[in-house]
């Protein structure tokens, strides 16, 4: 069978009051299932633990989402050791086949959308459009990645290698082995599923220990694999501390690969443990990180400046800035600064705080650790620039923060520098579009950038100059579509992995040669 062209899932139309309607009747019977307990999965078992994660609404404390179970360092070793044997008769299932399962999981998450949106509402505090965009993300990795293992099975019918004759030469994309897959909160359905999926499918077997504030959605994905019929023990579910399961995982010996999305500080930690070698490991081990981000949207005075406003008021407050893609810095030329600034802080005015589930524009962020360092990140604001809008925290019971606003903002400035992942936008004036990307430039990260201007000899001189994995022009920086635009970036951000491109899968597999005398 041949897949369909690959196409983006539609985001849906919330203007419309149907939809508004389904979303909010997949709230409703979510909200009957709260409280649940859940098991790990390992291999065909479901193991309840005593210890459990109890996963809460960010944007109403005394809503629990659900007790998941916890791993130990023995669950873990149990579930290395089923993923090991599993791998065995998993790589030798041939590629269109994983393909199909993948295929399958995209079909049935697509007819189920509005209820894997509305448990990530509840989980981790989205508004519709976040969540349905990240509900669609995760649709769009499973049906890119499925058609990029097929793809990569038939490279040498569509780039066959150099002829030579009397030989018969191949090229074989084949699996690694067992990883362990630790993907974030803040895309806690996309960033889960695209990196579980591209594992397997490419032919590995995976430990996945979701992140801890919210596991009932990762879950909610695992059991969907297993309705499809993926085989057990192909994906093991175990939730668990990073100090004990994730630490005693990247240090085992059979763990053969790693792919990470989170911290700049744990993604460092991870490849610090994994380059060493313990006994028993005939490898090295191989990490993908994606990191963090200090974003920023440069504008010139030529530029839209209502639509330069618009964009980096969306770049640094959609999902309370809660993106390694977030725009939380703005570079603006002095000549329409005030400008700038004055759309900027008076669209940042008009982000209402309240419940996800309600649809505010603004939600509350992750947890009470998220809470207090975006809030010492204020306090230091407060002396490192002008305060210009929000500046603490926002009514709720929940983790709520105003959208933050800091306006003269120095380059090397902790605002400038320092990765807060919150609704906190710092501005920084330059005296011209030089000056400012290089004021931009001047970060460890490089993830997301965008320039704003009509000049095309400029354009053409940011496009080069602008040391980022994903640059856009004129547009915000978040919202990367898969397909469309590969995302990962450069430095700090990570190892130089381009999630949803065409390189992604040769990270998950080695490149078999086969030459044979004909
Ligand atoms: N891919 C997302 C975007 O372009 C960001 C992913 C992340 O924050 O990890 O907005």
């Amino acid at each position: 069978t041949t897949a369909s062209p690959y196409v983006n899932e539609p985001f849906t139309d919330f203007s419309l009051e149907v939809n508004q309607k389904a979303l909010q009747a997949a709230i409703a019977k979510v909200k009957d299932e709260l409280g649940r307990e859940y098991p790990l999965r390992i291999g065909a078992e479901k193991v309840m633990t005593e210890a459990k994660i109890t996963s809460i609404n960010p944007g109403n404390l005394d809503e629990v989402i659900g007790y998941v179970s916890k791993a130990d360092q023995a669950l873990a070793e149990k579930a290395m050791n089923v993923a090991l044997e599993t791998f065995e008769t998993w790589k030798k299932v041939p590629p269109q086949e994983r393909a199909e399962y993948l295929f399958k999981a995209a079909a049935l998450m697509r007819a189920r959308k509005h209820e894997f949106s509305a448990l990530m509402i509840l989980e981790s505090g989205k508004n519709y459009v976040e969540a349905d965009v990240d509900t669609a993300e995760a649709i769009d990795f499973i049906e890119f990645y499925a058609r990029e293992m097929i793809r990569l099975s038939e490279i040498n019918e569509t780039q066959p290698l150099v002829k030579i004759p009397g030989e018969n030469n191949r090229i074989s994309y084949i699996p690694l082995g067992v990883g362990v897959v630790i993907p974030p909160w803040n895309f806690p359905l996309a960033i889960c599923v695209g990196m579980t999926t591209a594992a397997v499918v490419s032919g590995n077997t995976v430990l996945l220990k979701p992140a801890s504030t919210t596991p009932v959605i990762a879950h909610k994905f695992v059991a969907l694999m297993e309705e499809v019929g993926l085989p057990a023990g192909v994906i093991n579910f175990i939730p668990g501390s990073g100090a004990e399961v994730g630490d005693y995982l990247t240090t085992h010996p059979k763990t053969r690969f790693i792919s990470f999305t989170g911290s700049k500080e744990v993604g460092l930690r991870i490849n610090r443990l994994a380059a060493d070698t313990v006994p028993g490991q005939i490898w090295i081990k191989r990490v993908v990180a994606e990191m963090g981000g200090k974003d920023g949207i440069i504008v010139d005075e030529t530029a839209d400046l209502d639509a330069a406003a618009a964009a980096i008021a969306a770049s640094a407050f959609g999902f309370q800035g809660q993106k390694c893609s977030a725009g939380s810095r703005a570079v603006i030329v002095e000549s329409v600064y005030d400008q700038v600034v004055d759309k900027v802080v008076a669209l940042t005015n008009k982000l209402q705080s309240g419940l996800p589930e309600l649809n505010f524009a603004a939600g509350p962020v992750i947890d009470k650790a998220s809470y207090d360092r975006i809030l010492d990140y204020i306090e230091i604001g407060k002396t490192e620039g002008t305060l210009l809008a929000g500046g603490g925290k926002a009514e709720g019971n929940g983790y709520y923060i105003q959208p933050t606003v800091f306006g003269d903002v120095g380059g090397k400035a902790r605002l400038m520098q320092e990765e807060i992942f919150g609704p906190v936008l710092a501005i920084a004036k330059a005296k011209d579009w030089q000056e400012a990307i290089a004021l931009y430039n001047d970060t460890e990260f490089g993830l997301t950038g965008s320039y704003f201007s009509t000049n095309e000899e400029r354009i053409a001189e940011a496009l080069d100059t602008v040391h980022c994995g994903n640059l856009y022009i004129n547009r915000k920086c978040t919202g990367a579509l898969v397909g469309v635009h590969p995302f990962g970036g450069f430095n700090m951000s990570g190892t130089d992995s381009k999630a949803g491109g065409y390189d992604y899968l040769l990270l998950f597999t080695q490149a078999k040669l086969t030459s044979r005398k004909v």
